[in-house]
């Protein structure tokens, strides 16, 4: 279950960041999936159910960012946005592109409580 190893090294990240700033709750935590990654949205959502209570306070939520598949043609510096996989764009015929986004599945925003501050975003 490959969700389920990436949903753990999440926490495991998510609780550093919570350690450092001293965290008694964990509000929030915010991902970004993109389609090239192949990872289940509804999967993630499970594992992450199973695996929360491992982190402090309770009610932990989990916001899943979907990000389209996006790249840039290196010829023309065109950006595109890449519909059902297909790399289809008019401009030029170079099949010379970089993807900007989509090929990821990385922790963006973790909100916590400590005891002192309210609602510490940390990048
Ligand atoms: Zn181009």
């Amino acid at each position: 279950m490959h969700e389920f190893s990436l949903v753990k090294s999440l926490l495991r990240q998510v609780n550093e960041i919570a350690e450092q700033h001293g965290a008694t709750c964990v509000e929030e935590v915010k991902i970004e999936i993109g389609p090239l990654t192949g990872v289940e949205k509804i999967l993630v959502q499970e594992a992450f159910e199973l695996l929360s209570p491992d982190l402090p306070g309770s009610d932990c939520r989990l916001t899943i960012i979907e990000v389209p598949l996006q790249a840039i043609c290196n010829s023309c510096g065109k950006s595109i946005v890449v519909q059902n996989f297909q790399f289809q764009w008019t401009a030029c015929v170079s099949p010379n592109i970089r993807i900007t986004s989509g090929d990821a599945f990385r922790l963006l925003d973790v909100t916590i409580d400590t005891e002192l501050t309210t609602g510490v975003t940390e990048p």
